[in-house]
């Protein structure tokens, strides 16, 4: 019987953060293998502690089950999923491309592997861990072995990636909401693959693009009309998946741009027909710029204006300058500063990382006064410290965040987090006695899964800019090998396409 290995290796990665990633951040946060990963990928299984019941893995096993119906069988090597975050150290992307290699070795005969991917990892000593981490996979089992890939819609598609991947599938969705979805629409080409009952044929294209289609949010008009043409693309049977990608404005690939990608069934030219046109559809949105984000004095007007909407719920910022959920460490004090200075008589929760704090302070009991600096511990260059004085209300270890507090600090509540200061879903708070509910103002540090998390609570959305790692301008600081839109005026997205891919015009 066919035997199909599958694993993760996933980070959404930000080139502009000097905190580097290590094997404990994963550890942290999700990392296990063997039978303890196939318990979490079965129905009744939770694939990922305190976030996602069934993720990528679960979609693929699935997928084993409903479409390899007994005639296939999937073998669990690692599931490794960190928190955003900087760069991965060299050891640490070694770490996982030889956990990789060696344990597809050791799980005896393999027709092929599904690897769960972001697609805009960083990491030192590579400009494409991705690539290197499947090239390792292609160099160690042979021309012949499939390899089937999912991947987020932000990630970075360099050629040499996509030429070792036979199958490939990217979210739909974004906020994301469709992990185990694409896990199975992947698992499903990859399963008939490896049982001969489809032949992939694929093609791409690669815009210099790095920011454009609006909000991005796949349900808003800009995007939702690109999305429902790719489903109708997808009713040829023919066509087995149609992926756009979006960019991940904080990777400094000197090639970032907007994608598409498509896997037809034997059919290279329906492929390249499809590919692109969906590039063109892409190239079309691109005068739609993310809408304007007001400073920390402009969104403390805006929140004590919306006076109705924070007695029926709360007002959601996000602190659009230091967002966790995009790689930044949490520890910009920017937007703190100025609730603590403006914010009276505004309860604001507001979340903060500082190791050394919570290390001083953990266990402390409730009603203790406590005076500490807090942030900028780790990117001292970006980020100054700040000094806060008020009492202990709480302390508590979590999954992912480590160590957590929180402060009073009179109209703020601080939690003060030991890992990345994810603060994505109401629970961030509650868990530590903090009603999201009774705030005025809750600060978040992701970009756009908050407005689900949020949403029955959330009357107002701002998304706050000071100054910090995931500003929309820090693309100012790559050098990119061609010119690319909004950077500079772009005529035609053709040449730069066929030059990425290899294309040389004779
Ligand atoms: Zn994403």
């Amino acid at each position: 019987m066919p035997r199909i290995a599958y694993a993760r290796i996933a980070q959404e990665g930000n080139a502009f953060s000097p905190v580097r990633t290590e094997v404990e951040d994963f550890a942290r946060c999700h990392l296990h293998e063997g039978r303890d990963l196939h318990e979490r990928c079965s129905a009744k299984g939770q694939e990922v502690d305190d976030w996602l019941k069934n993720a990528e893995l679960s979609g693929f096993v699935d997928s084993v089950q409903k479409v390899g119906r007994g005639r296939v069988e999937a073998v669990p090597l690692f599931g490794a999923w960190a928190i955003p975050g900087g760069p991965l150290s060299v050891a640490c992307f070694e770490h996982f491309r030889d956990k990789l290699v060696a344990m597809l070795k050791a799980a005896g005969p393999l027709d092929g592997v599904f690897l769960s991917m972001h697609g805009a990892m960083i990491a030192d000593g590579s400009d494409d861990p991705e690539a290197d981490y499947v090239h390792a996979v292609r160099e160690a089992m042979g021309p012949d072995f499939k390899i089937g890939v999912s991947l987020d819609l932000h990630a970075q598609l360099h050629g040499r990636f996509v030429d070792e991947v036979d199958v490939m599938g990217a979210y739909r969705t974004n906020p994301h909401r469709d992990h185990a979805k694409t896990g199975f629409r992947t698992g499903d080409m990859l399963v008939r693959t490896v049982l001969g009952e489809i032949k992939p044929t694929t093609a791409w294209r690669s815009l210099p693009l790095v920011c454009g289609g609006g909000t991005t949010i796949d349900f808003l008009p800009t995007m939702r009309p690109v999305y429902r043409w790719m489903k109708r693309q997808e009713k040829n049977p023919k066509v087995l998946y149609v992926s756009m990608f979006n960019a991940h404005l904080w990777n400094d690939s000197p090639d970032l741009g907007w994608a598409a990608h498509v896997v037809t069934d034997n059919d290279p030219a329906l492929a390249e027909a499809v590919a692109d046109e969906l590039a063109e559809m892409l190239w079309e949105v691109r005068h739609k710029q993310p809408p304007h984000f007001p400073d920390a004095d402009e969104t403390m007007r805006l929140v004590r204006s919306a006076r109705l909407r924070r007695k029926v719920g709360t007002v959601c910022v996000c602190d659009a300058s230091d967002i966790v959920g995009c790689g930044a460490a949490g520890e910009n004090t920017r937007l703190l500063k100025t609730i603590l200075e403006q914010g009276q008589g505004l309860k604001s929760y507001v979340p903060v990382r500082d190791h050394e704090v919570v290390s001083q302070l953990f266990g402390k009991s409730k009603g203790e006064s406590v005076d500490v600096t807090v942030g900028g511990k780790l990117h001292p260059a970006m980020n100054s410290p700040i000094r806060v004085r008020g009492t202990m209300l709480a302390s508590q270890e979590r999954s992912g965040l480590g160590r957590t507090i929180a402060l009073d600090l009179d109209h703020v509540k601080l939690v003060v987090t030991e890992g990345p200061a994810m603060a994505m879903k109401p629970d961030f708070y509650r868990d530590l006695g903090l009603e999201p509910w009774r705030a005025d103002m809750v600060v978040v540090k992701s970009m756009f899964p908050f407005r689900l998390y949020f949403a029955g609570m959330n009357r107002k959305t701002i998304y706050a800019r000071t100054k910090g790692v995931t500003d929309f301008d820090t693309m100012n600081q790559v050098d990119f090998n061609d010119p690319v839109f909004p950077k500079n005026q772009v005529a035609d997205w053709r040449p730069t396409d066929r030059k990425r891919r290899g294309l040389l015009d004779a």
